[in-house]
C-alpha cells in the first residue's frame, strides 16, 4: 500500500499541510527536503486532478522553482510569451527584465503541479489523497486536524499547520477568520474545445467592449477558452452554452477560431478578497486560502507559490531550532505576505477594471494612459516588476540601518567556480557570499561561497527564499559573524 492509498494518520508530524494545489505541493516539498516530517492531506482522489485554471508563469516564481532545481522541467513543458498585452492594443516587452527568465511561460496548471509533486514525493513528503479536512483544534503545543477519509473519521496531529486548502478554505474557517472583498467578475466562461481555425499568434486575448477572452493551447490539440461579458449576470450554477461561448469570443476577438466539441464547460465568478492574518497561533494560511483575485495578469498560483516559498524556510529554521527569535520569524510571514496580497489584489482589479471600462470617455483616458505607459519606462518596470514578480521586495528587518538592500531581491549573480548565486540556494538554507578569502563563520549551518576573483566587496546573506539578508560594503569578519548570528543559531545552540 502507498502512503497516498494509507489514510492511518502518522504520529505527530512537524507540518500538516491541508490541500495539495499548487501553493500545498511547493511548500510540502520545502519542509520535507530541510529534513521535517510533513504530510500533505488532500480531499481528491489521487486520480482526480486539480482543476486546471492558470496558465502563466511568472518570471519569479521560475526563479524560485531554479533554486529548486526544478525550473528548466516546467519551462520545457510550455511556451514563453515575451510580451504582455494587458488590454486595448498595448503591449509591454518583458525581455527588459533583469532575469535568467525575461518571459512569461504559459503552460497548464497541471505541469507546475506535476512537476511540485514528484519533487515532494522524492523529498519525502507523504501525500494522503482522499482524506478531507473537517475540523481543527490547537493548544499551546500542537493543533489536531479531523480528517473523513474512505475508511472512516481520523485524527492528525501536527506541530504546525498551514492551511494551502483554496478558495472555500476549511482551515481559514476553522479558524473563524473572515474572508472581506468584494466579487469582481460575474459569469465568466470557460471551456475546452477543439478549434476548426487555431490563432496564428499562440495565444489569442484581447478584450474589446464589453468583452473580453483569452484562448490558450494545451498543446495536444485541445484548447482552454476562458470569455466574460460585462452584462453576464448568471450563476456559477446555471449551464453552460457553446454558443454564449463563442458569442462573447466573437466580440472580443472578431472570430471564435471555429470552437466546436467542448469536453468541459463551466461557469466562475471570481472575487477579491484577502483574509486578515495569514497567522493565528500553529496555524497559517497560503496561497487562495489566504488571498483571491480576478485571473487579470495571471497572477494568484504565481502570489501563492511565493507564500510558499516565504513560509517554507521560516518554519524549517524554527522546527529545526536555528532562529534566534522564531516567534519573530514566523510572525514576519504575515508581515511580508500580507502587503504582497493586498497589492496583487489592487494590481489585478485595476487591470480587469481598466480593461473593461465602458463609456467612450473612459476609454480615449485608457487609450492615453496606455500610451503615457509605453513612453514612460519607469512606469512599465513598475508594472512589469509587480506582475513578474520581480520588483516585489519586502521592508528590511526592524532595527536595520538605511540605507540597506536587506529584504530586497537577490539577483542571479555568478558566484566563484562557475557556479549562479540560485544554484546555491539549491541546498534549501542560507547563502553566505563574500570577497574571496573571508573564513566561514564558525558553526553557521549556511552555504558559504565567494565572487569570482577581484569582482565584488560587498558581503551579501542570502535568505534561502532568495531575498537579501543582510549585506555590507566591505565587512569584517567580526561583522558578517555577527550579522549572520542575528539569522542563524550556531550549531550546537539551538534554543
Ligand atoms: C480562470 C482562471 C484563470 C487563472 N489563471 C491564472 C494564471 O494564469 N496564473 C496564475 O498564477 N493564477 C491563475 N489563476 C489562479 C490560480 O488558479 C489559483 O490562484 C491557484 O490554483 C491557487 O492555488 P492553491 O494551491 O492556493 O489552491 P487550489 O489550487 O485551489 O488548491 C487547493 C487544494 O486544496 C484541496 N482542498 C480543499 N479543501 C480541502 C479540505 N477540506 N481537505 C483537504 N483538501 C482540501 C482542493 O481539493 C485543492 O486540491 C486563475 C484562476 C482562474 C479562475
Amino acid at each position: 500500500m502507498t502512503a497516498a492509498e494509507d489514510h492511518t494518520p502518522n504520529a505527530v508530524v512537524d507540518v500538516a499541510v491541508v490541500g495539495a494545489g499548487p501553493t500545498g505541493l511547493l511548500l510540502a516539498g520545502d519542509l520535507a527536503a530541510a529534513g521535517l516530517s510533513v504530510t500533505l492531506i488532500e480531499r481528491r482522489p489521487r486520480t482526480a486532478p486539480n482543476l486546471t485554471r492558470a496558465f502563466a508563469v511568472h518570471a519569479r516564481t521560475l526563479e524560485l522553482l531554479d533554486a529548486r532545481g526544478v525550473a528548466d522541467q516546467l519551462v520545457s513543458t510550455g511556451r514563453r510569451i515575451d510580451r504582455l498585452r494587458p488590454f486595448g492594443g498595448m503591449a509591454l516587452s518583458l525581455r527588459r527584465l533583469r532575469s535568467r527568465y525575461p518571459f512569461v511561460l504559459i503552460t497548464p496548471q497541471y505541469e507546475t503541479e506535476k512537476v511540485l509533486e514528484r519533487r515532494a514525493l522524492s523529498t519525502g513528503a507523504v501525500i494522503r489523497y482522499d482524506c478531507e479536512v473537517t475540523g481543527l483544534h490547537q493548544d499551546d503545543d500542537s493543533v489536531t486536524l479531523d480528517i473523513t477519509t474512505p475508511t472512516g473519521p481520523v485524527r492528525q496531529t501536527a506541530r504546525h499547520v498551514v492551511g494551502t486548502d483554496g478558495v472555500r478554505s476549511t482551515v481559514r474557517r476553522a479558524l473563524g477568520l473572515p474572508f472581506p472583498g468584494q466579487a469582481v467578475v460575474r459569469s465568466m466562461v470557460l471551456a475546452d474545445v477543439r478549434l476548426t481555425e487555431p490563432p496564428e499568434d499562440f495565444l489569442a486575448v484581447n478584450g474589446r467592449d464589453d468583452a473580453f477572452a483569452l484562448i490558450v493551447p494545451f498543446g495536444d490539440g485541445w484548447y482552454r477558452a476562458i470569455a466574460w461579458h460585462r452584462d453576464g449576470r448568471a450563476a456559477d450554477t446555471d449551464p453552460v452554452d457553446l454558443e454564449e461561448l463563442r458569442t462573447i469570443t466573437r466580440a472580443a476577438l472578431g472570430t471564435d477560431h471555429g470552437m466546436h466539441d467542448p469536453r468541459w464547460m463551466s461557469r466562475f465568478h471570481s472575487d477579491e478578497r484577502q483574509v486578515p492574518h495569514y497567522r493565528v497561533g500553529r496555524v497559517f494560511l497560503a496561497g487562495d486560502a489566504a488571498h483571491v483575485h480576478s485571473p487579470a495578469g495571471g497572477m494568484g498560483m504565481n502570489t501563492g507559490l511565493q507564500d510558499a516559498a516565504n513560509l517554507s524556510w521560516k518554519l524549517a529554521a524554527v522546527l529545526g531550532g536555528h532562529s534566534p527569535d522564531p516567534e519573530a520569524l514566523l510572525d514576519s510571514y504575515h508581515r511580508e505576505r500580507h502587503p504582497v496580497g493586498r497589492l496583487v489584489l489592487r494590481a489585478s482589479g485595476a487591470l480587469v477594471r481598466t480593461a473593461m471600462v465602458g463609456d467612450p470617455a473612459r476609454r480615449a483616458a485608457r487609450a492615453l494612459g496606455a500610451a503615457l505607459l509605453a513612453r514612460f519606462h519607469p512606469a512599465q518596470e513598475r508594472a512589469l516588476g509587480l506582475v513578474s514578480g520581480i520588483g516585489i521586495g519586502y521592508p528590511p528587518p526592524p532595527g536595520t540601518h538605511r540605507p540597506t538592500t536587506a529584504g530586497r531581491r537577490a539577483p542571479d549573480l555568478p558566484l566563484a567556480g562557475g557556479l549562479r548565486l540560485y544554484e546555491a540556494l539549491r541546498t534549501g538554507g542560507f547563502v553566505l557570499v563574500t570577497p574571496p578569502g573571508r573564513p566561514t563563520p564558525p558553526g553557521s549551518p549556511l552555504a558559504h561561497h565567494h565572487w569570482p576573483t577581484g569582482r565584488r566587496t560587498a558581503s551579501v546573506l542570502v535568505r534561502p527564499d532568495g531575498y537579501v539578508a543582510w549585506s555590507a560594503e566591505r565587512a569584517d569578519d567580526t561583522a558578517t559573524a555577527s550579522a549572520v548570528a542575528s539569522w542563524l543559531l550556531p550549531r550546537g545552540k539551538k534554543e
